[in-house]
């Protein structure tokens, strides 16, 4: 993921503009400095041909892009923005001093000891003085990885046994999201193994470009997972998923034998409710009553939603789709701390059409949309889908 890699690549943009109406930050900025074609040729002329000076208006174009992968799923040319937007500040952050240099070497240096735990229990220190921290959810007092150890049975007649993945949000901010997987999947006879030696999937860390610091995680839960004997393994977390997914392959070198074993985990990594419904488990939600609409995350390879709508639909409450459910929320993970004009903007977008469905619960994958949303939508209830199907 150096931006040496992508200089041939980023010339595949063909300034189509056909990304333009995906792009949040244009969306909210409203013109076309924020756009996806704009900061490859800037990238291109400031940090490749350094025909242009690394100004701050140029570090503002970059890290006003909230990584949300939307350009590079609907780039007829294949251009993986992201990355090269990751790999750019991955350059600037060599070249950086100051309050910007600061944060990303203290947001490296702590979210590689514990992940999110680390900065979300530090606003007001270091962490509060360079902007990391603000508006972060609680953490919990009881971690999932406190109370869920080792092997959970399954309930039953045992159909599967698979290792469950508990991303930063289920673990550390939700662990009620990491408690309603493990009942709905040992409920319907699947036993959970909760992995040791796991840790966060690094794209708090890959996002403020730091990709060393997110390979190592990503080494260590690579090695964690090659050690548990299940059919799948199981993430409740559109991001992490990705994470595993689309760039774990991409963050080491091709004869690093640590690729064998990637390619190994791809084939079981699996999203809960597609696993389940693999098994042939008829999920039953015990929400019976209430009006239900899904956000779906920008990171979502849009592959589960089938599976979850379906899961949602087989309850007795009523799904309600929303307009736009793939539209970005605003809240970029950490994004929305440091740039809330932008995020509140597109919020209040997302916020609307969850009002015109008239929908008492909102569900949605991401620890951080679900923080976000809540946020802007107090009066509503905004849960992870299998906390609904759990009878939360
Ligand atoms: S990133 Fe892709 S879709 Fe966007 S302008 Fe470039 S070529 Fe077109
Ligand atoms: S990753 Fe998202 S915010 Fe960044 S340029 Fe692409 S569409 Fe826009």
């Amino acid at each position: 993921m150096k931006l040496t890699d992508y200089s041939e690549i980023i010339s595949r943009c063909s300034q189509c503009s056909f990304c333009q109406e995906y792009c949040p930050s244009f969306q909210a900025m409203g013109t076309e400095n924020f756009l996806a074609k704009h900061r490859m040729n800037l990238i291109r002329e400031v940090l490749i041909d350094k025909t242009m000076p690394e100004s701050d208006r140029f570090r503002e174009i970059l890290d006003k892009c909230l990584l949300c992968t939307n350009c590079t799923r609907n780039c007829f040319s294949l251009v993986p923005i992201d990355e090269i937007v990751i790999a750019a500040r991955s350059e600037m952050l060599k070249n950086q001093k100051g309050l910007g240099a600061l944060k990303r070497g203290f947001m490296s240096r702590v979210l590689s000891e514990k992940g999110l735990r680390s900065i979300a229990g530090m606003a007001g220190s270091l962490a509060g003085k360079v902007g990391i921290g603000k508006n972060m959810p609680q953490i919990s007092s009881k971690p999932f990885d406190s109370i869920y150890k080792g092997t959970i049975k399954a309930e039953g007649e045992q159909r599967g046994r698979v290792a469950y993945y508990t991303g930063c949000g289920s673990n550390f901010l939700f662990p009620d999201v990491g408690a309603s997987v493990v009942r709905v999947l040992t409920a319907n006879g699947i036993e959970v193994v909760i992995p040791e030696n796991i840790t966060c999937c690094g794209l708090p860390l890959i996002s403020e470009g730091d990709i060393d610091g997110a390979a190592d995680m990503m080494r260590r839960n690579i090695e964690a997972l090659s050690e548990v004997d299940a059919e799948a393994i199981v993430m409740d977390c559109t991001s992490c998923r990705m994470m595993f997914i689309k760039k774990a392959q991409k963050m080491f070198g091709k004869d690093d034998p640590i690729q064998e074993k990637i390619i190994q985990l791809l084939l079981k990594i699996k999203e809960p409710s597609a696993y389940m419904t693999e098994k042939g488990c008829a999920v039953q939600s015990k929400s019976a009553t209430k009006k239900v609409t899904m956000h779906i995350p920008c990171h979502s390879d849009r592959s589960a939603e089938k599976n979850l709508v379906a899961m949602l639909k087989s309850s007795s409450a009523e799904y309600v789709a929303m307009d736009n459910p793939e539209s970005c929320c605003g809240a970029g993970g950490t994004f929305y701390m440091n740039n809330s004009d932008m995020s509140e903007k597109l919020r209040k977008i997302k916020v609307d059409d969850i009002k015109a469905t008239g929908a008492d619960i909102i569900v949605t994958e991401c620890p951080m949309c679900r923080f976000y949303i809540q946020l802007g939508l107090p009066d509503k209830k905004v849960m992870h889908p299998f906390e609904f199907m759990a009878g939360e």
